[in-house]
This record gives C-alpha cells, structure tokens and sequence, in this order.
C-alpha cells in the first residue's frame, strides 16, 4: 500500500483525556478515531491490525476443533428473562423495543443466545463435544469507558461456547482452551501470566484470566515467588496469617470482659488504647448488598484489624450484585452501633460473615455492640455458615501452595475461561439424551478473548517514547519503506522496486512515497511502529539502504539483495 494513497491521519497531539500510551498513540498514530464516550471507528490501520489478530484467534480456535458462527448482536430479551439475566445484569446491558414495543437488549455477551442455537439442533449425546464461537462486536454500557480500547462500550470479543455430556468432558475442553489461548496471547508477542479468576459461586479453579503484565493494567493480580500460582486478587487465597513474633513474656494477655473505651471507633484508636498490635483486633466492615428486584440489606464483614475487605468476595459470601457504603444513621436505625459492632450480641436478623481465618482463634478484641465499649478475650466459636473468605491478600503474604512469598503486579484482562457448567442451560431448558435415553442439561464452558482490547494490550507492553512497536503478526504492516527524498527519481525507483519485490514475496508492504520531509517521515515511521523500514536514501549511490529494527531502533546498512533476504527472514 502506498502511503500517499492511504487514510493515516497521524497527528502530534493526543486529546487530553488520553492518559495511557496505547490510547494516545492509536489515536495520534491515526489507528482509531474516537466518536462519543467508548466508541472508535477503525481506521485503516487499525482495522488491518483488528484483522490480523482476529486471524490468529480464528486459526488457533479453528485448529483447536472449535467452530466459528455469527449470532445476531439484536437478541430478544425473552432469552434474557428465562436466563434470568434481563433482571440481574443491569445498566450495563443495553434495552430498547422495536416498533411492535417487542423488548430487545445488545448482546453484551451471548450464552443466552447460543444456548438457544444448540437446544434447537442437539438432541443427542453423539453429537457432543461441540464448542462454537464468533468473533464479533460487543456492547456493554459500561459505567466508566476510558482508555480507548481498553474498555470500550462497543467492542470485539471472541466469544466461545462449550457443551459437553458431563463435567469430566467439559474440564477437559478448559484445559484445552487454556492451552489454546496462551498459544494465541503467544504468538501475539505478548508477555502473559494465566492467573486463577473470580468465578462467583462456582469457586476453586473453575475461572481463569488471562492477563498481559502491564503497569497500566486495571486488575491487580497476586503471584508467588515459590510456585506457579497466581490469582486475580478477586480470588486470591493465601496462607493463614501468623501472629507478630513476640519477645517471651511480651505476648498480649486478656482478661475477658467488656471494656469502657470511649473514642475508639477506629482500628488505629483502638490498637492506640490498648497498646496492642491490630492482629490482635476484630475489624466491622458494613456495607449494604443489593440483590435481584432492587432489595436491599445491611451485611457487616468481621475481619483483623491489619486486613482489608476484598469487595467481589464479600459480594460472593452473601450471593449479593453489589455492595454499597452504609451510613451511621441507617446503621442507627438498624439497632447497630457504628464503631463498636461485633459477631457476638447482634441485633435480631442482622446479616453478618466472619473472615474463615478467624476461626477457632482467640485472644481478640471486638466492639461489644454497646456505646463506648469492646469486649476483650474473646475466642471465635464455629460460626458455621457465617464464615467466608473475605480478606484482600497482600504483598508479603503466604503463598496457600507452597508458602512462597506473594507478591503483586498489574495486568490487563485479555482473556477469560469459565467452566459455567448448567447455569444457562437448565433455566433455557437445554438438554440432550444421554447413553441411556435420559434427558440431561448440557454441561457448558465459556471463553472470551477482547480483540479489539488486544490492541492496547499489545502497546501497552510494546511502545516507546516515540510511539507503537507492533508485535509481528499484531503489526498492520510487515514492512514500511521511505523514500528519503521522493524527487530523487534513483531513491524512488530503488523504492518501488524493493516494494514490488517484496510484496511478490508476500510481505505487507506500506511505502511511504509522500513528498514530505525525510525527517517528518521517519517520525510518523516511528509512531506508527511498523516492526521493519527500510529507508531508501542518500547511500544508494553507494548501493546501500538502510534497515531499521523498530523495537531499539537498531540500524543497518544493508544492500538491496541484503535488505531483501534479511527482511524475508524476519516476517
Ligand atoms: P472486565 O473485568 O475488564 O470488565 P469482564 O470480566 O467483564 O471484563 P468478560 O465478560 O470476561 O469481561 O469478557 C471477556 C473479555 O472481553 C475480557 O477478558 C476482556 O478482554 C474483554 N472485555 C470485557 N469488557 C470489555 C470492554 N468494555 N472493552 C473492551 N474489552 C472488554
Ligand atoms: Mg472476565
């Protein structure tokens, strides 16, 4: 492609609300355009780099025995209330009615939608495994979109679909798509880590993210220095925590009782007036829990002192959408007694989860639901039900597998696998006969890949302080040529020469032929940050062009037979 022919509107200047390096050099370097709050079109570079990622997806699911279909992105929401997912999703899934006021929502994700393809044409267990996926756009409207691809309202999703004759298969079909997608984040020239993932109610292993190491990344993941674990920090477990060492004879001793402590509603006041390391102390976190058809309910969480309330746990311990701040007075009028709540003596039907790790422990103190008061010595009896895993784990901690350090980093989310088993397809009433002529649900996995966020994953991690480096097959082009000095008839010739050359060889060639400055050329090369360029110029009369390695700049002077075979060998 001839860059004087080509729509590349590069700019110097990013919009100010462009923050993160692959926003601003996307749009500077003319990939997106960005059209109202999480909406982009792609322009044509940035559509080639969406192609050529699509691609890999497409070939390695395709090689993996899964095959591609196109849903309609308009689905009833009939479909959506027998899943019971039109209530529960909220303001993130997009509702509008036709001219016949029939309902319909944009898929924001297709279970519904696909279950509905599969419980109209499978009947029978001969016909199982089947994993079908698509590639296409997305619509969520999230709360907060922001940083250009990265989270988008519309946006390109691979999204698969697994169903299976029973659990054994369907684990199976995870571990082969776990496989699968880090074959394609490899090829992408990504640096990656599979990290264990929230999976709400299901629990253990049976979710797991795929998240590109990023500073910028929006996901705090936790990994472990012994061992291979790693965990969004969403699910992260670790070792129960130990005590602070104490110096023989120096180890808190509690007489039980209830104590006047006026002014300690903080864990900091409290550990101040009793001289006593916060492990020591019984933290209440109250929050309110929103459930289906808008009930509401105040939930307190008891934890340490020193730890710190994981939200999506503490959501999941009371199979609550979300949690919300609490106020005094609402907490008031419930009978509590903010700053000095504890597990033990609480009002009549208040809910309340105590941190698993507290268990059986003992020498601790905790409000004693009374004005001005805790109570001391208290040992935690087997509350049965009541505990949940509620802490948030930290740097320094124990790793749960091997006692390894934990440590923690960011990533971006570029992947995720989910073994759903019969959530959607008993509601939907899917099912299939089994060897025996009985009826059973499909047992289903899920699997998703942002497309479209792979791009800005892919600069996050690839970019320097001039612009993009597009990993090899993510990049729009393999190879860009500049003419130095386009009325120079020897350089222009010599270009279009290489040019042809190359493409009869099958490399993705953008010669840039513009008649504008050298220097302005190599800047929007360098912004764009097509992986190879050959710069066509002065030492041609020597016989040389020279090659530059985008990632590092590195040069060579080469000549065009040089040139030639040293591209091949690099595309
Ligand atoms: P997140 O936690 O980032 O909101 P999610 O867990 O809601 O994502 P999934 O439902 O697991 O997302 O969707 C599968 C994949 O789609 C994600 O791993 C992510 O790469 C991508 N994705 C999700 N939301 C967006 C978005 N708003 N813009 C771009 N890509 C997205
Ligand atoms: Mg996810």
């Amino acid at each position: 492609m001839r860059f004087s022919r080509t729509l590349i509107p590069t700019a110097k200047e990013a919009p100010s609300d462009a923050v993160l390096p692959s926003h601003i050099y996307l749009l500077r370097a003319g990939f997106i355009q960005s059209v109202g709050a999480g909406l982009y079109n792609f322009l044509p570079l940035g559509k080639r780099s969406l192609d050529r990622v699509r691609q890999v997806v497409k070939e390695e699911l395709d090689a993996a025995g899964c095959q591609e279909v196109d849903l309609a992105f308009v689905t009833p929401a009939e479909l959506w209330r027998e899943s019971g997912r039109f209530e529960k999703y909220g303001k993130e899934l997009l509702r509008f009615t036709d001219r016949k006021e029939n309902e319909f929502v944009l898929g924001p994700t297709h279970e519904e939608m696909m279950v509905n393809l599969v419980r109209q044409s499978v009947k029978s267990y001969k016909q199982l495994p089947l994993h079908l996926y698509q590639i296409k756009t997305k619509f969520r409207d999230e709360i907060r979109p922001r940083f250009g691809l990265m989270r988008g309202r519309e946006f390109l999703m691979e999204d698969g679909y697994s169903f299976h004759k029973d659990e054994e298969d369907m684990k199976r079909e995870f571990e082969h798509m776990e496989a699968t997608y880090s074959r394609i984040f490899t090829r992408l020239g990504l640096d990656f880590r599979v990290v264990e993932a929230d999976s709400g109610a299901i629990g253990g292993s049976g979710s797991k993210e795929f998240m590109v190491l990023a500073e910028s990344g929006e996901d705090e993941i936790v990994i472990c220095d012994g061992c291979d674990y790693g965990a969004n920090v969403e699910a992260a477990v670790r070792a129960p925590r130990e005590a602070p060492s104490y110096e023989e004879g120096e180890e808190p001793i509690m007489s039980p009782g209830d104590f006047h402590t006026p002014d300690t509603k903080t864990i900091e006041a409290l550990a101040d007036f009793f001289h006593i390391d916060s492990h020591h102390l019984i933290k209440a976190v109250a929050q309110k829990a929103r459930y289906d058809e808008g009930r509401e309910e105040i939930v307190l969480f008891f934890l340490r002192g020193n730890d710190d309330l994981e939200e999506t746990k503490a959501c999941n311990a009371v199979g609550a959408n979300e949690l919300v701040d609490v106020s005094e007075e609402e907490l008031r009028a419930a009978g509590l007694t903010p700053g000095y709540m504890g597990f033990i003596g609480l009002p009549e039907g208040i809910e309340y989860r105590i941190d698993r790790e507290l268990k059986g422990e003992s020498n601790l103190i905790m409000g004693a639901n009374r004005e001005e008061y805790h109570r001391v010595g208290v040992t935690v009896p087997d509350f049965g039900e009541h505990f949940a895993d509620l802490v948030t784990v930290k740097a320094g901690d124990r790793c749960a597998h091997c006692g390894g350090r934990l440590s923690t980093t960011r990533g971006i989310e570029v992947g995720h696998i989910f073994q759903l088993g019969t959530r959607y397809s008993e509601p939907l009433g899917a099912t299939f006969l089994d060897e025996n002529g009985k009826s059973r649900p499909f047992v289903m996995g899920t699997y998703g890949i942002g497309v479209s966020r792979l791009l800005a994953a892919i600069i996050e991690q690839h970019h320097d302080d001039r612009g993009c480096i597009w990993t090899r097959e993510s990049a729009p082009f393999d190879l860009e040529i500049v003419v130095s000095n386009i009325a120079n008839d020897e350089e222009r010739e010599a270009a279009e020469k290489l040019y042809r050359t190359l493409r009869e060889r099958g490399v993705e060639v953008l010669l840039d032929d513009r008649k504008e400055r050298f220097g302005f050329k190599m800047k929007d090369f360098e912004l764009i940050g097509i992986p190879l360029g050959i710069v066509v110029g002065k030492k041609l009369s020597e016989g040389k062009v020279e090659l530059i390695v985008r990632d590092g700049l590195e040069r060579m002077d080469l000549s065009l037979d040089e040139a030639v075979e040293a591209v091949l060998e690099r595309v």
